[in-house]
């Protein structure tokens, strides 16, 4: 008697950043094997959000792509009574810890987990580096390295003969601190998860985007005044010790918050990095600053600073900004996103910041600059075009700019585009 061949599904389930970017949770399943990758929060508004519930004890494993809370910020809350294998690269994790304790400190009334839960998360997980092949239930995952920030990684999920990529956050081009994602892995990719931040967005080239950085920060140092770099504590702010490194900026560069813990510990990973030898040179010119006496010298000859939070929502670079903000002679350079409604934003689309004494407005020069990590819309098409033309494209980690690649995909390359919402589940039959 002839047995018909069973066919065999794969179905992913989408808890978070469907039609938005924030709170990264996608469930896939493949027979008996559930994996979870990434599970993180939606911040933006006060009260963090979270994405969707799973159920943690049908779980095979969590597989972490990289440490921003977006993407690692509700792990924790899969630790409360289970013990689930997390998958992640060693640097992921302690930088995850990092920022995932400061989350904790900021906005403890909100996030329904605690210390307990996060270390339980640290104790159960296992380590992965780039490269790597490793089973999970009927799964083969492979660990590759995307360009996104230190210690961020990709999942190629092989189940029989059908390769799942989901990308995570990801950049296609090099930049001082990473090399940028290879697109030709996308070549042997069947269905495709991938984030689209950017997806209606070029960004400018990279060496054009730094000479006019450095231009302009000599300007301001040359006129006698200080430059407040405000930068995310992991990745961008080494990124910009490193640019200011690579392109011998004369004078004293000063770092400051969180970005300093952040400093030492990639010094540790170093050859994670692109270049190893110019973070090295960038973290010996850089001056930590140790204390408050320290923060009042930096800002008392011309100099460039450093220092978190990215849009000036606390931390040391509002200090810096109170300071600086009255004299034309200063400058205030963003070199991040920045949210609507964030002072960062504020200052750069009104020429206004508020301080405890109220609103000021800022006569210090102000400037954006784009060191995005993100892949671009040129970028997502290099990769979408890579696919093979059976190749099924999910569009997650994305607004409305998602519409943009869409139509690219569908249009230009006939491939099946997925743009679903929160709570919707694709079934693939191979
Ligand atoms: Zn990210
Ligand atoms: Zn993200």
């Amino acid at each position: 008697m002839l047995r018909r061949k069973k066919k065999k599904e794969v179905k992913l389930k989408i808890l978070g950043s469907g039609r938005e970017v924030g709170r990264s949770g996608i469930l896939l399943e493949y027979g008996d094997t559930k994996l979870l990758l990434d599970y993180g929060v939606a911040l933006g508004s006060e009260e963090p959000s979270f994405p969707l519930h799973v159920a943690p004890r049908e779980l095979d494993g969590i597989l972490l792509t990289h440490a921003h809370l977006d993407h690692s910020g509700a792990v924790p809350l899969l630790y409360v009574s289970e013990t689930k294998p997390l998958y992640t690269t060693p640097l992921t994790l302690e930088l995850s810890q990092i920022l995932i304790m400061d989350f904790l400190k900021i906005s403890k009334f909100y996030v329904p987990y605690e210390a307990i839960e996060l270390k339980n998360m640290m104790h159960y997980s296992k380590f992965v580096k780039y490269g790597e092949k490793i089973t999970v239930g009927d799964c083969e995952i492979e660990i590759i390295e995307s360009g996104h920030i230190p210690g961020s990684c990709m999942f190629k999920v092989r189940v029989d003969d059908l390769t799942v990529l989901y990308t995570g956050d990801y950049n296609t081009t090099e930049t001082c601190l990473l090399s940028g994602f290879d697109k030709n892995i996308a070549r042997k990719v069947d269905i495709l998860i991938t984030e689209a931040t950017y997806a209606a967005f070029d960004h400018p080239s990279r060496e054009k985007v730094e000479k006019e950085f450095i231009g302009k920060i000599n300007e301001v140092l040359e006129g006698g005044g200080n430059v407040l770099i405000p930068a995310f504590s992991v990745g961008r702010a080494q990124e910009i010790m490193c640019v200011l490194a690579k392109h011998d900026v004369e004078y004293p560069v000063y770092l400051d918050g969180m970005a300093r813990v952040v400093a030492d510990l990639l010094l540790y990973y170093k050859d994670l990095l692109r270049d190893p030898k110019l973070y090295e040179k960038a973290y010996n010119r850089v001056k930590i600053v140790t204390g408050w006496r320290m923060r009042k010298k930096a800002l008392k000859k011309p100099s460039v600073i450093i220092s978190p939070a990215g849009m000036l929502k606390g931390g040391a670079s509002v200090f810096y900004m109170e300071k600086i903000l009255d004299e034309p002679k200063h400058a205030v350079f963003f070199v991040s996103y920045l949210i609507e409604g964030t002072p960062g934003r504020k200052t750069i689309e009104e020429g206004v910041f508020a301080t405890k004494k109220g609103l000021n407005k800022v006569k210090a020069r102000i400037e954006w600059f784009d060191f995005s990590s993100h892949v671009s819309r040129k970028g997502l098409r290099e990769v979408a075009k890579e696919l093979p033309s059976h190749a099924h494209v999910v569009v997650v980690h994305s607004g409305e700019e998602g519409e943009n690649f869409i139509k690219y995909c569908r249009e230009e390359l006939n491939l099946p585009v997925y743009f679903p919402e929160n709570g919707s589940e694709l079934i693939f039959h191979f």
